[in-house]
């Protein structure tokens, strides 16, 4: 086993879930905190120490085994995540001590993991774009946009969640296509940093303003196309402005995250106006990007170039301390987070 100088841990705290937020609010009581002795690493494993945790709506999903795509999770199971972690000792020849990987660290300070789920950190990225922009949610932003969205120079493209992580990639990936962007999210200072810091044409705060009459205003011919984090009345009412031949993206939901899918009196209704896309020949179309693997390597490539020459930018919003980890998740849920949430440990 080769390692750092450091003395090697001994023990980890990790956060466990305490109970799952089926059909409610996510609360700080659904997680537990314990310290436990931390395994050696065995043949193929390292051990690391977190450096940062991503923080995504899903997890709530991962929590609740309604993310198909993720392995299920146990009551008093480690809270799983992605994180950054760097390298204290390694059993693996793929990985020397100082090297900083990421992957599936889960909420632990320290962890021990094969090899194989882990990946370096790209040469001269920082961790905080390597959960970010140049991890998953850039990829999201940018395979939701251009594989399924397909915008033309000259469209009106809408975006809801906004200012958060993915939102704020895509309209950004957007103006970059010649879009006219326009950003929905809460709050008169999002909608600020939207237009004045990312570039966005407008910004409409759902909260304050009357979302339909702003679209009326701001998209007289209509929606080209949406780009949907939120679902529900966001959904609904874009679905009633929608251009000829709109295509509708939907990215995520988070307004239905805290209903139970197998009681439908707690599921929202189903868009009232989902009848527009049968006036304008428009296609609304789901999905994940996982499923798009083929195009991951190329997408990377592009965003690494646009971040390099600054015409993406990464917004962060990074809370300190282990501890504060089910502080970190609850924000995404009360919208406190400004763009892509993230921990350092
Ligand atoms: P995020 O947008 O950074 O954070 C969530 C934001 O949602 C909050 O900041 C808040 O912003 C908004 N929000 C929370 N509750 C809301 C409600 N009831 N109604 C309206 N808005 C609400 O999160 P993210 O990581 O970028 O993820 C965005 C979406 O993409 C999520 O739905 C996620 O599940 C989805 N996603 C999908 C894929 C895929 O493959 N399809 C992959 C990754 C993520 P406001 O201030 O605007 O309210």
């Amino acid at each position: 086993m080769t390692t750092t100088d450091q003395t090697l841990p001994s023990r980890t705290r990790q956060w466990l879930i305490a109970d799952r937020p089926l059909g409610r609010a996510l609360a700080a009581t659904d997680f537990r905190l314990e310290e436990v002795p931390l395994p050696q690493p065995g043949e193929g494993q390292v051990l690391l120490r977190t450096r940062y945790l991503s923080f995504d709506p899903s997890q709530k999903g991962m929590m609740e085994n309604l993310a198909s795509y993720a392995e299920p999770t146990d009551i008093g199971s480690v809270m799983p995540g992605q994180g950054i972690g760097e390298v204290l000792a390694s059993r693996s020849p793929k990985y020397a001590p100082g090297a900083l990987l990421r992957g599936p660290l889960g909420w632990r300070e320290y962890a021990v993991l094969d090899a194989s789920r882990l990946e370096p950190v790209p040469e001269g990225v920082s961790p905080s774009l390597a959960l970010g922009v140049l991890g998953m949610t850039g990829l999201t932003a940018y395979i939701g946009l251009l594989h399924v969205g397909r915008p033309k120079p000259g469209d009106v493209l809408v975006i809801s969640g906004a200012a958060g992580a993915v939102g704020s990639v895509a309209g950004q990936i957007g103006r970059l296509g010649g879009c006219r962007v326009i950003g929905i999210c809460g709050g008169r200072e999002k909608c600020e940093s939207l237009v004045r810091e990312l570039g966005f044409d407008a910004a409409i705060d759902y909260k304050s303003e009357k979302l339909r009459s702003r679209l009326r205003e701001l998209c007289p011919g209509g929606i080209d196309v949406f780009f949907d984090n939120v679902g529900g009345a966001i959904l609904n009412d874009c679905l009633a402005r929608l251009a000829p031949g709109a295509r509708v993206v939907i990215c995520g939901g988070i307004a239905r995250y805290n209903a139970d899918p197998r009681k439908p009196e707690q599921v929202p209704p189903g868009p009232q106006n989902y009848f527009g896309l049968v006036h304008t020949n428009a296609t609304m179309q789901g999905f994940l990007v996982h499923h798009y693997l083929e195009h991951h390597a190329t997408a990377m490539q592009r965003l690494t170039a646009w971040v390099k020459d600054g015409a993406i930018r990464q917004k962060e919003d990074i809370v300190e301390g282990f501890e504060n980890a089910p502080r970190a998740l609850l924000r995404l849920f009360s919208g406190t987070n400004v763009g892509k949430q993230l921990l350092k440990v």
